[in-house]
């Protein structure tokens, strides 16, 4: 990393949705899928400065279009050994870009599920040979860049409450000591928090802290119901907005959200693709810490150095806030104290001379939320330890 790129967290990937449509095609051939004429947009058909890894064509304003495209996409992944080529592909590439720490959505339903006579099969084998991959893939990245890596276990919602909680029972069967969170993802229409309680509850007892998908498609009202079953972040949250309570709340409990700038201006209708309309800014303004993420990286055709570019040039990021940024997301990380530490302290190292001045100056202005310069004092005191740049 040189001495000016920004050291970047993503906390919300989704380990199928990070395909790209290049990779896409070359599982497809390995695997003797046929590869739908209609998946992704011809060359010339779409911006490939904005989509560098190609795009995939669906209807943006239809959930379930995305949910059937994503389906497809994984649908490509055969062998165990085809998450090692998807998993070194998307770290390798963003850990090139300043990447340190990710958290990893991985569903054991796509990895591991067959159904029989209308019975979901669990293969445990299949699905720890998968993991064995990723794992390989990590390491692999690891020799040549400083990431460390966490997974979350994702239950299917709009699978039903059911196989949400199966997936977690099987966990509990299957455990790895990476797994450190457990996710709800899928439609946010499909049933609501309570439906889930019993995977609520289990989740805890495995001790998987818990990130839930809510105020993306559906409203203010999800993120309510997913803080009040033990969501400690939210995946996306964007609707908070929309309620100045609850902006209070997420700004009292420390709830970070993992905003994904690219995927939320496809997939939520209200901003109507317009990245413009986003109510980033106004979050972080108001206090609430945020993180930036790629969410589905290769089917959105986004990486993690665009959606930190995007937030500094449409939204006017200053280095500094994006170093806060990073730091609310390692703050936020579910990993060991220790790495969190670790992790604190290489990115308070690239902190300049210049950054230390800008960081005094604005505790002194004040002119920033009070929950921004408690957190900007926090780093003031760090950095007392560290030696300048
Ligand atoms: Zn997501």
């Amino acid at each position: 990393m040189n001495d000016q790129m920004i050291p970047k967290v993503i906390l919300h990937e989704h380990v199928e949705g990070s395909i790209t449509p290049v990779m896409a095609h070359q599982l497809a051939q390995k695997n003797n899928i046929p590869f739908p004429s209609t998946l992704c947009y011809k060359s010339g058909q779409y911006n490939a400065k904005e989509y560098k890894n190609g795009r995939y064509l669906y209807d943006e304003s239809k959930f379930e279009e995305f949910i059937n495209t994503y389906d497809t996409v994984s649908s490509f992944l055969k062998d165990p050994e085809d998450y090692y080529s998807i998993t070194y592909d998307f770290l390798n590439r963003n850990a090139k870009q300043g990447l340190i720490y990710c958290e990893l959505f991985l569903s054991p339903y796509h990895i591991c599920t067959t159904e029989v006579n209308g019975k979901l099969i669990w293969d445990k084998e299949r699905f720890n040979k998968t993991l064995f991959y990723m794992d390989k893939a990590i390491i692999k990245v690891q020799n040549d860049y400083d990431i460390t890596v966490r997974y979350h276990v994702i239950g299917v919602r709009h699978l039903g409450a059911k196989v949400v909680y199966d997936t977690l029972c099987f966990i509990q069967q299957n455990h790895h000591p990476f797994i450190t969170g457990f996710n709800i993802a899928g439609n946010e229409m499909a049933g609501h928090f309570d439906d889930f309680k019993d995977a609520h509850k289990l989740a805890t007892q495995l001790n998987l802290k818990k990130s839930y998908h809510a105020g993306e498609i559906d409203s203010d009202e999800s993120i309510i119901q997913a803080l009040k079953h033990g969501a400690i972040r939210i995946g996306h949250g964007i609707r908070a907005i929309e309620n100045k309570a609850l902006i209070c709340e997420l700004v009292e409990k420390k709830i970070t959200l993992e905003i994904a700038l690219t995927s939320n201006r496809i997939l939520v209708n209200e901003l109507h693709g317009d990245i413009y309309q986003h109510p980033i800014r106004q979050l972080y303004d108001q206090g609430v810490r945020i993180t930036l993420n790629t969410d589905d990286a290769g089917i959105f055709g986004t990486d993690i150095e665009k959606e930190y570019s995007i937030a500094q040039s449409i939204f006017a990021f200053s280095r500094l806030e994006l170093l806060d940024i990073t730091l609310c997301g390692i703050q936020a990380a579910f990993v060991e104290d220790m790495v969190k530490s670790r992790l604190t302290e290489q990115v308070l190292l690239c902190f300049s001379s210049d950054d230390r001045q800008l960081l005094k100056k604005f505790i002194n202005d004040k002119k920033y939320h009070p929950a921004i310069i408690e957190r900007f004092l926090e780093y003031q005191k760090l950095l007392l330890a560290i030696p300048v740049n």
